[in-house]
Order: structure tokens, then sequence, then C-alpha cells
């Protein structure tokens, strides 16, 4: 029976193919395939500190197609660290509304005004990781490309490929465990010069090559020296053991009143959408159960968040009576442009209003 990897010592580097050996031929290869086939994202073709650093931050957990319209707008508003560390939270906030993991924002904003503060950025992966939001992956990402530091990036891109050149069968218990068991084997693969653009073409092979589910190895350029890729198998690796999913119901309430929606603000000290608002929970309203059971269901949304498998029931019920409890919101519909609210919520908000044949831009404008 195959055991869980639980740290990188416990790694057995005997699984380790040829590719060792042959690390010359493959740093050279792949980096010849990365200068050619790069996607001109605007971090790589104007690339500074401020840029890759911004990247970073939003390119964690998030898609690059869905990245680029917020980056542009960012970069107008914010073109350098000075200017992000001088704007309010709210303004940060509402600038990053709809990309999600808004302590990503919340950490991004206090990096800027703590570099602000310094005669010079940082340049070790050290220093890096003192600041907030950094990882070791965004450590090394940054470090790498904008300083040409020896550190390699393993996120479950990179996972993916190293576990595929070498057909390593480990099981690992979860992604996390396996970037920590995959990362000496990462490092000895990093070229002395351009350790920036390994990473950023490992990255870009991870992408736009080497996919979970049908990987393109025909076309790979590193096929020559991928155990799994050859043997045809790619899809068995990296060996993670199955996410045990939890589920999770959740009641949401639309209420109105003389042109408001009452929405749930969370406090400044709340670990999560700190300051943001969302369409409140039954239990956030106090609604007897009986009212929010006759409630009309305006719409089912399900969605997944790390191990959990949410499914949320928003329903229309009449507005609470007296004084409203701490937290809830009466918001007109003309200000919901204005207001913070959490991604998700602003798009099932629009949805209700069209099903009813308005929507947010003719309410605000
Ligand atoms: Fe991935 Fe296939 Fe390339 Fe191997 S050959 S790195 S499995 S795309």
């Amino acid at each position: 029976m195959k055991s869980v990897v639980k740290n990188s010592e416990a790694f057995a580097p005997k699984s380790r193919s040829a590719l060792p050996a042959a690390k010359s031929a493959f740093q050279r290869t792949l980096l010849a395939w990365y200068r050619i086939h790069a996607r001109p994202l605007p971090w790589r073709q104007d690339p500074s500190l401020y840029q890759t650093v911004v990247s970073e931050f939003m390119l964690q957990q998030t898609q690059v197609k869905t990245v680029l319209p917020y980056l542009a707008r960012w970069l107008v508003e914010f073109p350098n660290f000075a200017a992000l560390a001088a704007a309010t939270e709210a303004r940060v906030l509402k600038l990053w509304e709809g990309l999600g993991y808004y302590s990503r924002a919340r950490n991004l904003h206090k990096l800027a005004q703590a570099i602000a503060d310094l005669p010079v950025p940082p340049r070790t992966t050290a220093e890096w990781r003192e600041l907030p939001g950094v990882g070791p992956y965004t450590a090394a990402a940054i470090t790498s490309i904008s300083f040409g530091a020896p550190a390699a990036c393993v996120d479950g891109n990179v996972v993916r490929i190293l576990s595929r050149l070498t057909a390593d069968a480990t099981l690992h218990r979860d992604s996390a465990s396996a970037s920590k068991a995959f990362a000496p084997f990462a490092t000895s693969l990093l070229p002395a010069q351009n350790p920036g653009d390994h990473n950023q073409a490992m990255m870009e092979l991870g992408a736009t090559v080497c996919f979970r589910q049908n990987p393109l190895c025909t076309i790979c350029p590193v096929l020559q020296f991928c155990t799994a890729g050859q043997r045809g198998d790619p899809e068995s690796y990296p060996n993670l053991a199955a996410k045990r999913m939890e589920h999770v119901a959740v009641t949401r309430v639309w209420c109105e009143r003389k042109g408001s929606l009452l929405l749930h603000l969370s406090a400044k000290t709340a670990r999560r959408f700190a300051n943001m608002h969302e369409l409140p929970t039954a239990e956030q309203v106090g609604l007897a159960p009986a009212t929010v059971g006759a409630g009309k269901l305006l719409a089912k949304k399900r969605r997944g968040i790390t191990r959990y498998q949410i499914t949320e029931s928003i329903l229309a019920v009449p507005a609470p009576r007296g004084q409203l409890t701490t937290g809830l919101v009466w918001v007109p519909f003309a200000e919901l442009d204005v207001v913070i609210l959490s991604g998700p919520h602003r798009r099932w908000v629009e949805e209700i209003l069209v099903g009813r044949g308005t929507s947010l831009a003719r309410l605000t404008h």
C-alpha cells in the first residue's frame, strides 16, 4: 500500500528518471521554446518589479484571462508602489471587486505601504517572505524574475510537469504537500543564468501545454525528457489523494424596501470579506424559519471553495420589521455600483434584476 508523503524529506528521488543527467539540455530546450511561444502578457512586455508583484498577487488562484482587465485598470489608478500605498483600503477593494480572495488585495496594499517606507525594495526571497501575503511561491517568482535570485517556483502547474517528467507515482496528501516534496527537484533543475525565465517557462508550459487533462504531449517541447508523456499515461500524475468534499447549504434572503436592497456589511475586523457587502443569510436577518421557508426561490447557486461544495439558495422574503441587527444595511439600488459587493453576489444581484427586466446598469445610471 502506498503511503502519503508528509514532508519534503520523505521524498524518494530514486524514481527520478534520467532527467537530472540531461538537465542542461532540458533547460536549453525549455527556454528556447519559451522565447518563441511565451504569451505576450503585460508583465512580460513591460517588466518592472511593481508589475511583477501585482500580477503575482492577482494570479494566485486566478486565471490569466480573468486577471488581464483587472491589472489594466489597476495600473491606471495605482501605477506604482507609492500610489498604491497612498490609496484608501476601500478604493483598493473596489478595484479588486470580483477577483475574489480579498485578503490578497489587503496584503498587497500593506506590502506597498511597507515598501514605500524602505529606501530600496528588498531583493532576497527571505526578505520578501517577511512581507504581507508573500508565501514561498510568490517570493520565488518575484525575486527570480526581478533580481535573478536562484529560487524555484513550485505550484500545482510545476508539480504536474515534474511528476510527469519523472512518472513519479508517490501519493501526496494534497497539492501543498506535493509542492514541498518537489521543491528540491525543482531547485536542482534551475539554471544559474535566467532563473526567472526558467520559472516563467515552466509556468507557461503548465498553463498552455501540460494541461491537467488532455495534455498536448505530441507538440510538447520537452517530450523527449518526459517519461509519462512517452509512455502515454501523463494524466496518472501527480498522484494526489482524493479530496474529501464537504457539502454546505446556505440560505440567503432578498429583501427590498422603498427602492433599497438589504445587504450585510461585514465588520472591519472580520477575517473574511471585511468591509464588504453580501446578500444576508437568513440567520443574519433573524427571520423565523417559517417566514424564510415561505419565501419565493429566486436563484440557486452552487460553487466550490477549497474543500467545500456550497449550495446557496436566494429567497425573496418580506423586509424585517423594527430595527436592523448589526451589520445589516439598506442600500439604494442606485448606489449598488458604489458599494463593494463580493464578486458572486454582484453577479447574483445582476442576474435577479435581469430576470425582472432591469439591470444594475439601468438602476445605477
Ligand atoms: Fe506534460 Fe506531455 Fe509535455 Fe510531459 S510530454 S511535460 S506530460 S505535455
